[in-house]
C-alpha cells in the first residue's frame, strides 16, 4: 500500500511532524509514503500565503525527510515530493527547485487561477468561464510533464449534472489519459463530504479509461491510520469499474 499525498504542519493548516506521519504509515502497513506538502512559491509581489510553507522552510523540509528516509529505510520507503499548483509564470522557478533539490515527484493540486496572489480559488462555485480556465490550466500543467498525478481533479465547483461540466471534465480526462497520468481519488474530500470526489466525474474517467490513484491528502497523521475509510473508498472505486493504480512516475 502506498500514499503520495501527505502534508505536515509546515503548511499551517495541517498538524503533526514528518516522523509522526511515518510512524502512522508503518503502523498501517504502508510500504511507501510520499510527502507532498504545499510548495512555497517565489512571488513577484509581497503577497504572503498562509496555506503553504515559507520559501526559506523548503530546505529544512527536504533535509528532515532525507534524515528520516535513512532512519526508517528498513521499515518503509519514503519519497520526497510537493503539491504544486500550475502557476505559469513561476514554473521556471519551480523547475529550478526540482533541479536543485532531491525531490522525487510533485503532484498537481490546481487550487487557484493563475496565482494565489490574485486568482480565485477553484473550489468555490465557478462560472462557465472559470471552469474552462480550471480545465485549461490543469491541461497546461499536465503537458509540462513535471507532475506525477493530478490531485483532486474534481475540485472545480460546478453543477455536475450540467452538460457543460461533463464536456469540460471529459476534456481534462482525455488529456490525462493521453499522458498516462493518474487521477486522484481524494480521501480527505471523500471522508469530509466535500464536492469532490464526485461520481459524475468518476463515471467520465471510467468512460475515458483513466487510472485512479487513492490519495489520503493527510493533514493529520491519524488519517493514515483510518483504514476503514480507505477500504470503503477502494470498494466504491472498484464498484464503479475504475482501474486503480499505485504507480506514479518519479523525477529521479
Ligand atoms: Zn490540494
Ligand atoms: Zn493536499
Amino acid at each position: 500500500m502506498k500514499n503520495y499525498h501527505t502534508h505536515t504542519k509546515r503548511c499551517y493548516h495541517a498538524i503533526d511532524n514528518e516522523e509522526e506521519y511515518i510512524k502512522a504509515a508503518i503502523q498501517s502497513g504502508y510500504t511507501e509514503l510520499g510527502f507532498s506538502d504545499h510548495t512555497p512559491w517565489h512571488y513577484d509581489s509581497s503577497f504572503h500565503s498562509t496555506m503553504r510553507m515559507e520559501e526559506d522552510k523548503l530546505d529544512g523540509y527536504i533535509q528532515t525527510l532525507l534524515t528520516l528516509k535513512e532512519k526508517y529505510k528498513n521499515q518503509i520507503s519514503i519519497k520526497i515530493g510537493l503539491e504544486c499548483e500550475y502557476f505559469e509564470k513561476y514554473i521556471p522557478w519551480l523547475k529550478q527547485i526540482l533541479n536543485d533539490y532531491p525531490i522525487d515527484y510533485i503532484i498537481l493540486g490546481n487550487h487557484y487561477d493563475e496565482t494565489d496572489e490574485t486568482g480565485i480559488y477553484f473550489g468555490r462555485p465557478l462560472t462557465k468561464q472559470q471552469l474552462t480556465k480550471y480545465v485549461n490550466s490543469c491541461i497546461k500543467g499536465i503537458e509540462t510533464g513535471i507532475y506525477s498525478y493530478l490531485a483532486h481533479p474534481d475540485l472545480a465547483y460546478f453543477d455536475t449534472d450540467d452538460e457543460f461540466y461533463k464536456q469540460e471534465m471529459r476534456r481534462l480526462c482525455c488529456c490525462a489519459k493521453e499522458h498516462d497520468l493518474p487521477l486522484e481519488f481524494n480521501l480527505l474530500g471523500y471522508k469530509t463530504h466535500r464536492q469532490y470526489p464526485n461520481e459524475t466525474f468518476l463515471r467520465i474517467a471510467k468512460e475515458v479509461g483513466n487510472k485512479i490513484i487513492i490519495g489520503t491528502d493527510a493533514h493529520e497523521s491519524s488519517a493514515l491510520l483510518d483504514m476503514q475509510t480507505y477500504q470503503y473508498a477502494k470498494q466504491y472505486i472498484e464498484n464503479l469499474g475504475l482501474e486503480l493504480t499505485e504507480e506514479i512516475r518519479f523525477l529521479r
